[in-house]
């Protein structure tokens, strides 16, 4: 044959291949596109594992009605200009050719809409060709239907696997993307059967939970390190939960999925003589890293990035994830007290715990802005040094109210929770002032309003016989005259309590507890002072502070001395209870 120029068909067929090598591919670029545009929710369907058909629709920017042509020309993309632009991309795409190389290889309607513009385009193409171009009324927002994919290049058609297998890789890529943008909703139906759907609550757990189930994400501890200007957050496995593939490692690079067998090297590393031979970690891990220390133009899908300082990444993995793993203590919790079951199913909820882990970080989960981006003020974070998060000990719950001024009513992935707000307080507070005291020889003090009482006999040698526990503890007894006595200080902790009223609360105790040692009670009683009372309304900030701390407690479920802090009602008792079928 002799050389001769290839016709502009079999061009884009060859380039197509590159980009588009299954359903999945296309999910990718489409979901990919939907994110670009700023959509807030991403829903993808498919049918007969994406061969018949896929749809992706998104609520993003849209496509501006003279443009939707050259949309699907090559090369042609609104995200990047000049060819310095290669150097600090901030878009998933950038090469402008996603749409045209799909629409070379299948049948493709566009509709679209930009929420500026009274009507929206839609546009059929057929292997390349355009078939119908008109205006029309739609939604604003796009939505891209893929149908017959690979219908004229039989080849790749013959080459894809089995529809399990790549309903799989289509269900893979759904998830990567909802990992990495858990402040976007995201629903995946294939075959008409919902096989997930995220909240868009802005939480990773959230997406992880519905992703990965409940069951999983029991073992999976929060990490969150800043390390040389590389930021790592995300989930980890507990060396408790393994796979014998790589399956279910997710690494997102500035909020892209990449497939990088050293950054799972790097992860699994951080494992060592943790994990059998041959096991690998569960884990969606977002690292955020200044755009012009990595290079995503390496792969033609995107799927590969190359790091300035390839080993300042890995360092900073590695770091990020073992001092989460270290800071693990598998201490078991102690057994829920015997008595009437009033609570169900919750102790499933449990994860290991960590009691070593730093106060007052209880809260920083609740971030929403994508794991993406690097956190706005970096100064908040210590310069590696990241404080490992305390691991979950309940999901994340999602307030709803308060009633009786006594119970908070929340939601959560597992159902509905009701939290005696009191209770939970007192097991907050007390595992609070526990790390107090193995930091510091005593508890913060603040000097008390004037008072002084009468004491009994008995009492005054109590005071004396406990006056080491007291001391310890932040409160300050001193003798006024023969039978009576003032508080000086009280714990910092109790903040806002009558001082005279406490003491009276705290000499009646120390008479239950008569010559045994009385710090643990004496503990506990200062958290039940300092904690807010039943009858007590709760701001909506107050509910969710409180509930964040419940969250990462150690031990969520009980008071020390056993009354329960939360009635758990799942979805299907819901239903149950009000005989659903459906439920
Ligand atoms: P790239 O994403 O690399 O720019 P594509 O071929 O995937 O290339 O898309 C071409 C262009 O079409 C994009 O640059 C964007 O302007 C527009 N586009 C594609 N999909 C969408 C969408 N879902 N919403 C808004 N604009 C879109
Ligand atoms: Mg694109």
């Amino acid at each position: 044959m002799p050389i001769h120029l290839l016709d502009d068909q079999v061009i884009a067929h060859i380039a197509a291949g590159e980009v588009i090598e299954r359903p999945a591919s296309v999910v990718k670029e489409l979901t990919e596109n939907a994110l670009d545009a700023g959509a807030r929710n991403v829903h993808v369907s498919t049918e007969g594992a994406g061969k018949r058909s896929i749809r992706v629709s998104d609520d993003g920017s849209g496509i501006a009605s003279n443009e939707v042509m050259l949309a699907f020309t090559r090369h042609a993309t609104s995200k990047l200009q000049r060819s310095e632009d290669l150097t600090a991309i901030h878009t998933l795409g950038f090469r402008g050719e996603a749409l045209a190389s799909i629409a070379s290889v299948s049948r493709v309607t566009l509709l679209t809409r930009q929420i500026t513009e009274t009507t929206g385009a839609r546009l059929r193409i057929d292997g390349g060709q355009i078939i119908t171009h008109e205006q029309v009324g739609t939604p604003a927002g796009t939505i891209l239907t893929i149908e017959h994919l690979f219908f004229n290049t039989p080849a790749r058609l013959k080459f894809l696997k089995q529809d399990a297998t790549e309903k799989r890789h289509i269900a893979q890529v759904v998830t990567q993307y909802a990992l990495a943008y858990p402040s976007v909703r995201f629903t995946l139906e294939q075959d008409g059967r919902e096989v997930f759907r995220t909240p868009g609550s802005g939480l990773l757990a959230d997406v992880l939970v519905q992703t990965h189930g409940l069951d999983t994400f029991k073992h999976m501890v929060e990490i969150d390190l800043r390390h040389k200007g590389i930021d790592v957050y995300g989930y980890v496995s507990t060396p408790t939960l393994s796979r014998k593939d790589r399956g279910r490692l997710s690494v997102f690079v500035n909020g892209r999925a990449v497939q990088d067998s050293r950054l799972s090297y790097a992860l699994t590393q951080a494992y060592r003589g943790m994990l059998p031979d041959g096991r690998s970690p569960i884990a969606a891990l977002s690292i955020a890293l200044p755009v012009e220390e990595v290079d995503v133009n390496v792969h033609p899908a995107k799927a590969e990035v190359r790091f300035r300082d390839p080993s300042l990444v890995f360092e900073a993995i590695q770091r990020a994830v073992r001092t989460a793993l270290l800071g693990l203590d598998h201490r078991t919790q102690p057994p829920p007290p015997s008595g009437p079951a009033a609570y169900t199913g919750t102790d499933a909820l449990m994860y290991p715990t960590n009691r070593h882990a730093a106060l007052g970080s209880a809260n920083s989960s609740s971030r929403s802005r994508p794991v993406w981006e690097p956190a706005p003020d970096p100064s908040e974070i210590p310069v590696g040094m990241g404080t490992p998060q305390r691991p979950r000990t309940l999901p994340v719950l999602r307030i709803i109210g308060q009633i009786s001024a006594t119970y908070i009513i929340a939601e959560g992935p597992a159902g509905m929770y009701l939290i005696d707000q009191h209770a939970a307080h007192t097991a907050v507070l007390h595992d609070e002032i526990v790390a107090m005291l193995s930091n510091s020889e005593t508890l913060p003090t603040q000097p008390c309003q004037p008072n002084n009482i009468e004491v009994t006999q008995r009492q005054q040698r109590l005071l004396d016989q406990h006056a080491e526990s007291l001391r310890r503890l932040g409160y300050d007894v001193e003798a006024f005259g023969p039978r009576s006595v003032t508080l000086r200080s009280m714990p910092q902790v109790t903040v806002g309590q009558d001082p005279s009223a406490l003491i009276n609360a705290l000499l009646l105790m120390l008479e239950r507890c008569g010559d045994t040692p009385c710090e643990d009670a004496l503990l506990l009683f200062t958290a039940r002072q300092a904690a807010v009372k039943a009858g007590q309304i709760m701001e909506a900030d107050a509910m969710q502070a409180l509930v964040s701390k419940l969250e990462r407690c150690p031990a969520p479920l009980h008071t020390p001395d056993g009354q329960p802090t939360l009635l758990h009602m799942s979805g299907d008792e819901i239903a149950r209870e009000f005989r659903r079928s459906d439920g």
